[in-house]
């Protein structure tokens, strides 16, 4: 028998969350139970539930930056045992076989992995995410969190954590590398700090000064407003890196003019709309422009253990489930700093 649960739901794409309650699956011989007690809110949150990426299916409970407890475990699980403080981010599932997911990127299974929401599970349902109270989840796409790392700022990590450490990794940020984050936000806060702590010589590109001493006190060496066109020309030609974070779509051909030869920009923001880029902007420095979906489990794991020993978490603000809808608002407003993280608690 399914066990129900509270949750925090929107009935539709124009409607805001609600209180309600969804069905949790029976824990298998390989799954694991998981006491909620934080749940980030991503920007993707909210493109998902509004329809920004095409039709979602509703009532949709959003929620992939999940930190917990485990509370029960299957016959067959190894990795786990009740007690344990353990995270769960954006897949919930992916084939296991093909050779994206025998690689460990199972983010890029071929078979398409599963989502922690709104996505088609193994046994025909709807996955439903973390603004809930428990979940019940298979424990191969269960990681565990670090003692040091608090759980309300080790949420962030599982999708705003992984998201920036791992094209980080991939393009070699590092000591010698200057890397440009643009956009501070969720995704844009852990990329500075994860830069930082990599070694990298750090630039935050925002829209205006306004978060600059914050920008500084994560660890970036400068900071610059993209609304001042100085900009582009000061820093023209000067990264190696440049991870766009942005949730809007942005001039890119502008961006790429600032990266060195043979730079990369790496698009992790996922914006409704297409990205336009000016051949010549990529041609004229042998150029790459380049996207990154979140990392493999193996590689999250790398990052949370990378987190704790940096003593990195997320700065967030932890909110009641109440404020959700306003927590929304603010994202859209770029007002958060950096991460509305929802305590759990407060939804039963
Ligand atoms: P967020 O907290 O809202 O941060 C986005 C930041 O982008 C804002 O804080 C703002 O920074 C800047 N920004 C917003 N609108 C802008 C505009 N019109 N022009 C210029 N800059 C603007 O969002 P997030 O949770 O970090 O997510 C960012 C994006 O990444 C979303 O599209 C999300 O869906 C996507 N995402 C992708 C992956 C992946 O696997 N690739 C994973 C998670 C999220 P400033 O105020 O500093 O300018
Ligand atoms: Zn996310």
């Amino acid at each position: 028998m399914p066990t129900t649960v509270h949750a925090y739901a929107a009935p539709s794409a124009t409607e805001d969350l609600i209180p309600t309650t969804i069905e949790r699956r029976d824990v298998g011989p390989d799954d694991v139970l998981i006491d909620i007690k934080f749940a980030g809110i991503c920007h993707s949150d909210i493109h998902t539930v509004r329809g920004d990426w095409g039709p979602a299916s509703y009532p949709l409970a959003p929620g992939h930056e999940i930190a917990g407890i485990v509370t029960e475990v299957g016959s067959n699980v190894s990795k786990h045992a009740v007690g344990d403080r353990i995270g769960v981010g954006c897949m919930v599932n992916s084939c296991g076989e093909c050779e994206n997911c025998a690689a460990g990127e199972e983010q890029y299974c071929l078979k398409g992995n599963t989502g922690t929401y709104g996505a088609v599970d193994r046994d025909g349902t709807i996955t439903q995410g973390g603004y809930s109270t428990h979940v019940v989840v298979t424990e191969d796409f269960v990681v565990r969190i670090p003692e040091g790392i608090e759980l309300d700022v080790a949420a962030p990590l599982l999708c705003a954590g992984i998201t920036t450490y791992s094209p980080l990794r991939h393009w070699g940020a590092g000591p010698g590398k200057k890397v440009a984050v643009v956009g501070l936000g969720g995704l844009g806060h852990m990329a500075v700090k994860i830069a930082h702590a990599m070694g990298a010589e750090v630039t935050v590109l925002s829209q205006s000064l306004k978060k600059q001493e914050d920008g500084l006190r994560l660890g970036a060496d400068h900071y610059f407003a993209t609304s001042d066109e100085n900009t582009f020309t000061d820093l023209a030609k000067s990264f190696d890196l440049i991870i766009n974070t942005v949730s809007a779509s942005i001039d890119i051909s502008a961006y790429l003019g600032l990266l060195s030869l043979d730079g990369a920009l790496v698009n992790v923001g996922a914006p409704a709309e297409p990205l336009p880029v000016n051949a010549f902007a990529l041609i004229g420095g042998r150029r790459s422009f380049a996207g990154s979906m979140i990392g493999g489990i193996r590689e999250t794991q790398e990052m949370l253990d990378f987190c704790a020993e940096h003593k990195l978490g997320s700065e967030v603000e932890v909110i009641p489930a109440n404020k959700i809808n306003e927590a929304y608002e603010r994202v859209l407003a770029s007002d958060v700093r950096y991460r509305f993280v929802i305590d759990t608690a407060t939804l039963s």
